[in-house]
Order: C-alpha cells, then structure tokens, then sequence
C-alpha cells in the first residue's frame, strides 16, 4: 500500500453534496463520472494529495442505495493506492482475508479496483486502487 487514495463519501444528492464540498475545500470538483457496473454516479475533488470521492447512487439496487438505508448519509469507504493490485489481493487473500472483488474491474477516475470485504477488516470498507494504464 502507497498512500491513501481518497476517501470515499455516500451521499443521497450528489448536486448539493458538490455545492457544500466545494464550499468546505475552496474548490469544485475535477470531475463527475457513472460508474455503470456500481450503480453509482461519482464526484472528484483533489485536496493536496488526496482526493474526496461523492457516490450517489443511480438505482435502488446500488450499494450506495443498500449502505444509505442501512447506516445513513456519511464516510463509505478507504481507497489505498497499490503498485500492483493482482499482487495485493493475492497477499490478502493468502492471509485469509475476505475480498469482495477476487478480481480487479473497472472503477471510477482512471482506476482499476477492488473491494475488500468489511467483516475482514473492524467495519471498513477497503478499497484497493491501481492506475489502470500501469
Ligand atoms: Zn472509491
């Protein structure tokens, strides 16, 4: 694991949400994007380093949908960025860690990612994230 990548954000109105990071970072977002296969519609903000994901869900089935009935509006998931994602959940699930994505698939921003099963690790969400051009 490098860094966090960014912080992921579940919110029930992607517009408004936009409109009060912006205020909260002093800048707009960098871009909006649908991610079909998640059910989402994403914002991006960059703030140094690290960036600040928004996902409304686009349909009922979303688990943005799922996680916003169960647990409310708020902090969805950790992204860390790694070198080489194959590597890293063949590392994890060695361990025995539960992965929810056992292969890589498209995500939101150029990325190639996967998601970690949260009763794996104390309640949080993980997400591991790799340049999809390396
Ligand atoms: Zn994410």
């Amino acid at each position: 694991m490098n860094k966090i990548e960014h912080l992921g954000i579940a919110v029930k109105d992607l517009a408004a949400s936009n409109e009060i990071f912006t205020d909260l970072l002093g800048t707009p977002p960098y871009k909006e994007e649908v991610v079909e296969s998640e059910g989402v519609i994403t914002s991006f903000f960059k703030i140094g380093e690290s960036k600040i994901e928004l996902l409304q869900a686009t349909h009922d089935q979303s688990p943005i949908h799922n996680f916003i009935e169960k647990r409310g509006e708020g902090m969805h998931h950790i992204a860390f960025a790694v070198e080489d994602i194959h590597a890293e959940i063949k590392r994890l699930m060695d361990k025995g860690y539960r992965m929810i994505h056992e292969k890589p698939k498209q995500g939101a921003d150029g990325k190639i990612i996967a998601f970690m099963h949260p009763k794996s690790s104390n309640g949080v969400l993980v997400e591991l994230c790799q340049d999809a051009d390396k």
